[in-house]
This record gives C-alpha cells, sequence and structure tokens, in this order.
C-alpha cells in the first residue's frame, strides 16, 4: 500500500503555526518513505466556510514549500456519497432520527452525576433523550432533514463473539496520546459509550457530520498515515468504530504535540495572532517557520 498521508483543513479561519506543523509533519514523513501528500477541504461547514479563507490555505501551504496532487477533493462535492453510504452499510442499523435543541439537552443534564464525564470530543454528552428503546432501527422512516445519531450502547462490533473481548477495538499509534500512549492502542466501546455518547453522523444543517466524512474521505483517498494534533485522539476512537461499523480499513494514527502560545494556551483559529499570512506579510521563510515549530530545516 502506499504511504499516504494527508491535511485537511477547514477553511473556516487563518491556518496558524498549529496548521503548518500538521500540514508540514505529514509531509515530511510521506517524502520521507516516498510516498504522496494529500490536501483536501473540509468544507462541510456551510456556515462558516469562505472561498477567502480556502484561497488563504492555498497560498499560506505554497509558501510554505508543500506541493499536492490536483484536484484536491472538497468535502462539499461529496455529500451524496457520505448520504449513501449512511444509508446503505451496517451503521443504518444503529441511526436513530433525533429532534433535540442544545437548550434541550442542557436542561437535561442540569444534575450531572459525579464522576461522570459530561464532555466529550463532540462536546456536550447526549443524555440520550430521543433514543428509541426498542432494539430494531427505524431507518425507513428517516426525513432527509434529521438530524441522525448513533446509538452506541446499541452496537455489537462482533456478534457472533462473545464476552467483552469482542467489543475491543485497536489502532496503531506511531505518535504519542495526550497520556503518552504509543503502539498498539486498544479500547473498549464501553469506553466511547461512557465518554463521547451517542454522536451526530448526520446533521440537519450539512447532511453529514465531521465524523462520518472524515472517515469516509480517509478510506476513498487510500489515506495510509494519519497525521493529526493529539486533541483529536479521542475523536480517533470513533473513527476507528466507524471504520469497523463501514467495514473500512484502520489507517496508521500519528498524533502530534500541539503548538502552543507563550502562556501554554493551544492555538485557536479565532485568536488570529500566530496565523501564517501575518509571518509571511512580515518576510519570514518556510525554514524560519520550521524551526519556529521545530521541524528539521
Ligand atoms: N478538518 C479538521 C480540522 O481542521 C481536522 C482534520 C482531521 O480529521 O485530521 O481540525
Amino acid at each position: 500500500m502506499t504511504f499516504r498521508t494527508r491535511f485537511a483543513p477547514s477553511p473556516t479561519g487563518p491556518l496558524h503555526l498549529g496548521h503548518a506543523y500538521s500540514a508540514l509533519l505529514a509531509y515530511d514523513m510521506a517524502l520521507a518513505q516516498g510516498g504522496e501528500f494529500l490536501l483536501r477541504i473540509e468544507d462541510i461547514d456551510r456556515s462558516r466556510a469562505r472561498p477567502e479563507w480556502e484561497q488563504q490555505i492555498y497560498d499560506d501551504l505554497e509558501w510554505l514549500g508543500l506541493w499536492w496532487p490536483e484536484p484536491v477533493i472538497r468535502q462539499s462535492h461529496r455529500l451524496g456519497d457520505y448520504a449513501r453510504a449512511l444509508e446503505t452499510s451496517k451503521l443504518a442499523d444503529y441511526l436513530y432520527p433525533c429532534t433535540c435543541s442544545r437548550a434541550d439537552i442542557k436542561s437535561a443534564i442540569s444534575a450531572p452525576q459525579e464522576g461522570v464525564p459530561q464532555f466529550g470530543p463532540d462536546g456536550q454528552i447526549y443524555p440520550g433523550i430521543c433514543r428509541p428503546s426498542h432494539e430494531f432501527s427505524t431507518k425507513w422512516n428517516w426525513d432527509q432533514h434529521d438530524t441522525l445519531r448513533l446509538n452506541i450502547a446499541a452496537i455489537e462490533i462482533a456478534p457472533h463473539r462473545n464476552g467483552p473481548e469482542a467489543q475491543l477495538m485497536s489502532f496503531k499509534e506511531t505518535g504519542r496520546s495526550p497520556k503518552g500512549e504509543t503502539g498498539d492502542i486498544t479500547f473498549a466501546l464501553e469506553q466511547i459509550i461512557r465518554e463521547a455518547g451517542d454522536i451526530v453522523l448526520r446533521r440537519k444543517d450539512m447532511g453529514t457530520s465531521y465524523h462520518l466524512s472524515v472517515v469516509l474521505d480517509d478510506a476513498a483517498q487510500g489515506i495510509s498515515h494519519v497525521v493529526r494534533g493529539q486533541d483529536l485522539f479521542e475523536a480517533t476512537k470513533i473513527h476507528v468504530l466507524l471504520q469497523r461499523l463501514l467495514g473500512l480499513p484502520t489507517p496508521v494514527y500519528h498524533h502530534h504535540k500541539l503548538i502552543r502560545d507563550g502562556a501554554g494556551k493551544r492555538l485557536a483559529k479565532r485568536d488570529d495572532a500566530r496565523a501564517l499570512f501575518k509571518y509571511r506579510a512580515e518576510g519570514y521563510t518556510s525554514d524560519d517557520i520550521r524551526r519556529i515549530v521545530g521541524l528539521p530545516v
């Protein structure tokens, strides 16, 4: 299999030093293995994606000295593929429509239990208000505008086998988790139930979700190594579960350190102090950026 990495930014704001680190690392890893580096534009959130941010992504990455094959896949062009995959795979057996607003969810969890996590990789953990009590999917009753959630507690990963080990999943980590784990990472479905809850796989406004589209795209593009920040380590477990249910291969994952500001805070798009275009305007070079983020020149 070709060693293939990708950089998959969302055009919802300026790229910053953290993005530069991620893109350069993925690029260097691909080059070192004689492989390929792909760029993918994750623009399913139509309310936040802007063409000017997308153009800036191309300009920033070219300035960093990266090269990628054309055409670049844009997720907004693949909505039909996501919808088909959701409705025709085994995933469909575990989906249910959800009509809750944020306020409904908030008021349902107004009395948190001690020791039970409230937030997961998708934000507030869904308290199960719309979760059906019966076993079977009502997929033929979905409305095309429904928000669909995954009934995680109902999932059987290996229905033909019994025992807790049948509900275990794993992936290979060549970087490190935020806790320093590396190598073979094994986790139980039970952990996702507790720490992520019933994630949304199709959002009403976008017809898909981050988790679903990223998993389908990585498989469609033959990505062998996913290079991403440690902030996505818990999301990766959801992705591995989705790969199992969709019958897709699990790539190797490389979770890398996060670039932080002087106060130790992770860089965010909304604070554009470390935005790449500013460095570019001030005459910094790609090598300067490599030095700043701690990559070899
Ligand atoms: N598009 C996502 C972002 O910009 C992450 C891509 C990934 O799954 O690695 O944060």
